[in-house]
């Protein structure tokens, strides 16, 4: 088991140290008088607790830097590897890996092909990708705080339990406890979405003034809600769910059980599966070309293509799909008047006539007025994005500044 414990974020001397050791971080090369104005601390409380991260070997004394008077001041840096994070994003189409080092640099990544979605067999290949990831990447196991796995579906939260996952078709898997018993260290599973998000919020800006959403336009589709104090998981655990929004009575079947769901028109796999359908019924298009005639190569990402070159077909499929993530985005600009909308996702990546057709169908549906200060943006951390949020879901729970 893992020497590093849960971070108990009620306790004030646990957020002092984490405000110090973040602030030397930004700062890299800074005085404890700078550090005290910085976190609202006084110089003794400063000195006390990086003494202690000094003692730890998790910050170095780099040197004095220029007196503004008095002594020249000893500055402090962070101790670069001196922990690592690791963040799985269980795909349904690929498994991505990532090690993330105490300074946020991404030291390792590697990405496989779900090989299969059986319960058994999936966590077989989370276990042996993570362990070969810290064999290959040579990572001394002390070093690191552990593994965050970002996972589709309804999560228990304080248990990991993976309650409903539709695309996986799983119900009630213990994946947190399954993965502890094979793996010596922390593991936390968090919905893909949340994870995603966070990821996503800590490359792009500090901190929510009042409430940023994040849609990720997947495989599936979903969002997560953030707070200034944090993602909002609602009463029962289940927010966000955007994408199991019903906007069509009488539509597609859906994985979740129901008909007519954002998701069961929008997502990358709805998209390829009306496209094969049409292709079926004889509809004209150049998808056929792109996936040589052979429907199992059919991708979203070829529709995307087609529609691009002007294809009818794809085109129509494309904007059908903008307009009920539209729809999906205006509900939850009228309901939550949030600051900023991130839209993330293999799904945005297809260029920005996407993107635009989003922004005009939210615009035609949101209500007069509503959301005037919402402004809708594109995710910057590309395919490993979800993964990197998986190991910020360790950083943000586990206490690996006290606990060595
Ligand atoms: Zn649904």
């Amino acid at each position: 088991m893992s020497k590093f414990t849960k971070l108990d974020l009620n306790s004030v001397t646990t957020n002092n140290r984490i405000n110090v050791f973040n602030c030397i971080l930004e700062g890299n090369k800074i005085n404890r008088a700078v550090i005290a104005k910085k976190v609202g601390l006084s110089i003794p409380a400063v000195m006390s607790i990086t003494e202690d991260l000094i003692e730890k070997g998790i910050i170095y004394a780099v040197g004095k830097g220029e007196s503004s008077g008095g002594k020249r001041p000893e500055m402090l840096a962070v101790v670069p590897d001196r922990f690592f994070f690791i963040g799985v994003d269980v795909g349904r189409t690929s498994i991505r890996v990532v090690v993330m080092n105490n300074c946020r640099d991404i030291v390792y990544k590697v990405s496989k092909a779900t090989e299969s979605v059986e319960p058994d067999e999936l966590i077989a290949q989370i276990t042996e990708m993570t362990m070969s990831c810290i064999s290959e990447s040579k990572l001394p196991h002390d070093r690191v705080v552990g593994i965050g796995v970002a996972m589709p579906g309804l999560i228990e939260r304080d248990t990991g339990r993976v309650l409903f996952s539709p695309n996986f078709g799983w119900n009630n898997i213990s994946l947190q406890d399954e993965l502890k018993r094979r793996l010596p260290f922390n593991v936390l599973v968090e919905n893909a979405n949340r994870a995603l998000v966070i990821g996503e919020i800590k490359n792009m800006q500090p901190n929510p003034t009042s409430c940023i959403i994040g849609v990720n336009l997947a495989y599936g589709i979903g969002s997560a809600i953030v707070l200034p104090n944090g993602l909002y998981y609602g009463a029962s655990g289940t927010s966000g769910e955007i994408g199991h929004i019903i906007v069509e009575n009488h539509g597609s079947y859906c994985s979740c059980g129901n008909y007519g769901c954002i998701e069961s028109i929008a997502s990358g796999e709805a998209i390829a599966r009306q496209a094969r359908i049409a292709i079926a019924n004889k509809i004209q298009t150049t998808i056929v070309e792109k996936c040589e005639g052979d429907f199992k190569k059919l991708e979203a990402k070829m529709v995307f293509d087609a529609a691009k070159e002007g294809d009818h077909l794809a085109e129509s499929i494309v904007k059908k799909a903008a307009d009920y993530i539209g729809k999906g985005l205006a509900i939850a600009i009228n309901m939550l008047d949030p600051e900023q909308i991130i839209l993330c996702g293999g799904l945005t990546l297809n260029g920005d006539f996407f993107i635009d057709m989003i922004k005009k169908a939210v615009s035609k549906y949101q209500m007069r007025y509503a959301g005037g200060n919402v402004k809708i943006v594109v995710g910057k951390s590309g395919h490993y994005a979800t993964a990197i949020g998986g190991a910020w879901i360790v950083v943000n729970n586990i206490d690996f500044l006290s606990n060595n």
